[in-house]
């Protein structure tokens, strides 16, 4: 079965991870939000792109959800100790990363073609792609009327103002990728792993070309709401700041108008006529991923789910 699943980082690598297991790297084409990167230190800083990709080289920290494992500071305490910049956290080895991504942005190379080269040098055989090789940045407009960059308002305000609105700079005039644009078309099924709805899937849905073409096929959304609440980061809150109850069905109203199949946890079962009134196919299972058989198990659910869904349209 062709997939091709969008991604942010922390909620989204996981599922990744447990795809990654099941399929192919010729069945499984990954597009990963790029609208939180940021030059910092007048380096490139691509993190959702990292935090999957680390997560399939199997070099990602458990503990932080970013960065490497078995990370060192001595970089980062010396820049602290020379005054900074030291808001946002960059170990030795993640900024290795950064440094020669950065490096090969200078000489003319392509996001999309940098992270073909990582990838080959981490042993990932998947296929991971930027939702564009064009600079997108998601700015967080707040309800006290400043307009803050991702990360600044992320990392450096750690989600504290409150949200009004999303923007999604330079995207109208960002390209799709021509690859992902293909993958899309030749897929079975497309895959919104459980990240962030606001600012994670719905950058990569703002690149021109996607949307529609994502509209064409059967698309199956994962839940990042759990009884309520986010498993890790602002998604709750942003939902709440935004004037909704954050619930399971509310992500799936979310995505409303691309849903064939809503994938929501147990505990939210209550939920279940509601979304299925909406048309959208439901599967109720346990969609936290604790650990790596929780990824696996979850992806072969999906992907059950998936055959189900394409062999009752057929
Ligand atoms: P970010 O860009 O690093 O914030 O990453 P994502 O947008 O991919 O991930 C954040 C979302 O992942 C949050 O809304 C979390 O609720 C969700 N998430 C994290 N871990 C899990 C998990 O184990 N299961 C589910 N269903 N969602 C998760």
């Amino acid at each position: 079965m062709n997939v091709v699943a969008l991604a942010g980082g922390v909620g989204g690598a996981k599922l990744v991870a447990g795809l990654a297991k099941i399929l192919p790297p010729d069945q499984l084409i990954v597009v990963v939000n790029t609208g939180d990167d940021f030059e910092y230190l007048n380096l490139r800083i691509s993190p959702d792109l990292d935090t999957v990709c680390y997560t399939l080289a199997g070099l990602a920290n458990p503990e932080t959800g970013w960065g490497q494992r078995d990370e060192t500071w001595v970089t980062y305490h010396s820049i602290a100790q020379l005054g900074g910049p030291d808001w946002f956290r960059l170990g030795d080895k993640d900024l290795a990363t950064h440094l020669i991504r950065t490096r090969k942005l200078s000489q003319g190379k392509a996001l999309s073609t940098i992270t073909r080269e990582h990838c080959q040098r981490w042993g990932i055989g998947h296929r991971i792609y930027p939702m564009s090789d064009d600079p997108i940045e998601t700015i967080v407009h707040t309800q006290s009327g400043d307009a803050l960059g991702f990360q600044e308002y992320f990392v450096h305000q750690a989600c504290q103002p409150v949200v009004k609105s999303f923007e999604f700079k330079g995207a109208e005039k960002a390209k799709p990728l021509t690859a992902v644009l293909e993958g899309i078309q030749n897929a079975d099924l497309v895959i919104f792993a459980p990240s962030n709805p606001w600012v994670s899937i719905d950058p990569i849905l703002a690149v021109p070309g996607y949307r529609q073409a994502i509209a064409e096929k059967p698309v199956i959304a994962v839940s990042p709401i759990i009884g309520g609440k986010a498993v890790k980061g602002p998604a709750a809150k942003m939902y709440q700041e935004l004037g909704f109850v954050p619930t399971a069905a509310v992500v799936a109203n979310h995505f409303r108008q691309l849903l064939t199949g809503f994938v929501f946890d147990t505990i939210d079962r209550s939920e279940l006529e509601k979304i299925e009134r909406w048309r959208i196919i439901s599967l109720v299972t346990n969609i936290l991923m604790k650990d790596e058989q929780d990824r696996i198990r979850l992806a072969e659910e999906i992907l059950r789910f998936g055959e189900m869904i394409l062999h009752r349209s057929r």
